[in-house]
C-alpha cells in the first residue's frame, strides 16, 4: 500500500522514494539523492530531500589591513574565482586593501499605521524611547550581556506611516532572529499603550553597519600586452564613471562585485539573500541607482572604494553548523564579523578590479570563454579525461555552441 502520509510528514529517505516514483528517476538518481544527503539538513529546511551542492573555491593571497587570506568562495559560475584571484594579487601588489572598522548595528522597524494626530503620536514616541529600549533589550538579555543591544530609538515620519527605528548592537551575529524578536516586542508594547501597530520586523538595509573598503593600485599592475597600465587605468576610470550614470550599466557592474561578495558569503555560511537585499537598496539610496565601486585615477595610482551596508555573523543562524562551514572559518582563520564584512567587500571589490580591466582591454568574453568552454564540454558528456581536449578543439573555433561541442566530443572519441 502506498503510503498516503502529507508529503512533509514522510522522513527525507520515504521523500525521496516518493519523488523517484513521481518522476521516474532511475536507481543510480534515487542513489546519488541519498548519497548527497546531510544529517543537517532535515533540521534546516521543511520537505528536506537532499542537499544541493555547488563547487567551492579559494581565493589566495588577499590582502585586507596587512593580513593574508586565504577564503574560500562558492559559486556555480566558472570565472567569478579566477577573476577574484586575478584582482586580489593585482591589489597585493599594490599594497593590498584598507578596511575601516565597521560598526555593526541593525535596524529593527516598528511600523504604526496612519493616525489622527502624527505630531502628538511623534511627541509620545520621542518622550518615551527610554522605555522602549528596555523592553527590546528585555527580551535578548544576553545580548546585552555581551556589551550589544538596543540603545537608540529614531522616529521617521513615512507617507501615512510613522516607523520607529530601533538601532541594535548584534555584536557577532547577523542579527536578524534577535532584531525581530526585540521588534516584536516593542511593536507589542506600543500595542498595550493604543497605538495601531502594523507590523515590527529588521530592515534588511543596514545603514547601521557601513563597511567600507579601498586600495591603491600601481598603474604597472594593469598593463596587458596591448596597452601601458596608465591607459588601462583612465579606461577604468572611465568604466566607473559609466556605472554612476547608466542605471544598465550600474546594475552588470553591481552583479560583478556581487559575484565575489555571495560566493565569499556563502561559503561564510550566512544569507547572502539578505546581502543581495542591501546591497541594492544602498546602490539606490538617496539617488538613483548607480555602481557599488568607484575607481578613480590619481597621481599615486588608481583608487578603488567600495562602501556597502553588510551585516555578516561568526555565529547564529546555520553558521558553523555543518563540517564545511567548520572547515571554512578554519581556512580563513576569520574569527569576528566585522573581519568578515572587512574581507569579504574585500573580495567584491577585487572581483570589479577583474572585471572592469578585462571591459577596458580584451572585453570580458576572452577570459570567460575559456571557463565556459569547461561547463561547454562537461554539459555535452564530456569526461574529466576529455574536458582538456575538447576545450583546446572549441578555442580557436569561431562559433562555438553545444551543437559544435558534441561534434568535437563525438570526433575525439572516435579518434
Ligand atoms: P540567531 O537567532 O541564531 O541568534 C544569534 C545566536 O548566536 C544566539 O543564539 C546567540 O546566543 C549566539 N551568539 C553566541 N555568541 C554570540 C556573540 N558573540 N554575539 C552575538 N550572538 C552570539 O541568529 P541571528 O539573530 O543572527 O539571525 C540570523 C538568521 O536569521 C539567519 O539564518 C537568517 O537567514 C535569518 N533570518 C533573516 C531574515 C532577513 O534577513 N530578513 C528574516 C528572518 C530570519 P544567545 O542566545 O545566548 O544570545
Amino acid at each position: 500500500m502506498t503510503d498516503q502520509r502529507p508529503f512533509y510528514r514522510l522522513t527525507p529517505e520515504k521523500r525521496r522514494e516518493r519523488l523517484a516514483q513521481q518522476a521516474n528517476l532511475s536507481k543510480e538518481q534515487l542513489d546519488c539523492l541519498q548519497k548527497q544527503s546531510s544529517r543537517f539538513g532535515n533540521e534546516l529546511v521543511e520537505n528536506y530531500v537532499t542537499d544541493y551542492r555547488l563547487p567551492m573555491g579559494v581565493v589566495t593571497g588577499l590582502m585586507v589591513n596587512n593580513k593574508t587570506y586565504t577564503v574560500p568562495m562558492v559559486t556555480e559560475e566558472p570565472s567569478v574565482i579566477a577573476a577574484a584571484n586575478n584582482g586580489a594579487k593585482r591589489v597585493r601588489l599594490s599594497g593590498g586593501f584598507h578596511a575601516e572598522k565597521q560598526e555593526h548595528q541593525v535596524i529593527g522597524q516598528v511600523i504604526i499605521s496612519p493616525v489622527k494626530d502624527s505630531a502628538k503620536c511623534i511627541r509620545w514616541l520621542a518622550q518615551h524611547t527610554a522605555e522602549m529600549i528596555k523592553v527590546a533589550n528585555a527580551v535578548r538579555p544576553s545580548l546585552v550581556k555581551r556589551g550589544g543591544g538596543a540603545w537608540k530609538i529614531e522616529v521617521r515620519p513615512l507617507p501615512d506611516y510613522l516607523s520607529v527605528d530601533i538601532y541594535i548592537d548584534v555584536q557577532e551575529a547577523m542579527g536578524a532572529n534577535s532584531v525581530n524578536t526585540m521588534a516584536e516586542a516593542v511593536g507589542q508594547y506600543l500595542i498595550n499603550e493604543g497605538f495601531p501597530v502594523l507590523t515590527a520586523i529588521l530592515s534588511n538595509l543596514y545603514l547601521g553597519s557601513l563597511q567600507k573598503v579601498s586600495c591603491l593600485v600601481q598603474t604597472d599592475y594593469l598593463k596587458t600586452a596591448a596597452m601601458s597600465g596608465l591607459q588601462v587605468a583612465k579606461r577604468i576610470a572611465s568604466l566607473s564613471k559609466l556605472a554612476q550614470v547608466d542605471v544598465l550599466r550600474a546594475a552588470t557592474h553591481n552583479k560583478g562585485i556581487m559575484n565575489g561578495i555571495d560566493a565569499a558569503v556563502i561559503a561564510s555560511g550566512n544569507d547572502w539573500r539578505s546581502v543581495e537585499a542591501s546591497a541594492h537598496a544602498y546602490a539606490a539610496y538617496g539617488h538613483p541607482y548607480h555602481g557599488l565601486a568607484t575607481w578613480q585615477l590619481t597621481k599615486q595610482g588608481l583608487r578603488g572604494e567600495l562602501t556597502l551596508p553588510v551585516s555578516l555573523g561568526v555565529v547564529g543562524g546555520s553558521i558553523k553548523l555543518s563540517q564545511q562551514s567548520k572547515i571554512n572559518y578554519q581556512i580563513s582563520g576569520i574569527r569576528t564579523s566585522a573581519e568578515l564584512a572587512a574581507v569579504v567587500l574585500s573580495i567584491g571589490l577585487a572581483q570589479n578590479l577583474a572585471a572592469l580591466r578585462a571591459l577596458a582591454t580584451t572585453g570580458i568574453q576572452a577570459g570567460h570563454m575559456q571557463l565556459q568552454y569547461r561547463s561547454l564540454a562537461v554539459s555535452v558528456g564530456a569526461n574529466a579525461d576529455e574536458v582538456d581536449k575538447v576545450v583546446d578543439a572549441l578555442k580557436p573555433m569561431d562559433q562555438v555552441d553545444q551543437a559544435a561541442a558534441k561534434k568535437v566530443l563525438q570526433k575525439i572519441r572516435r579518434e
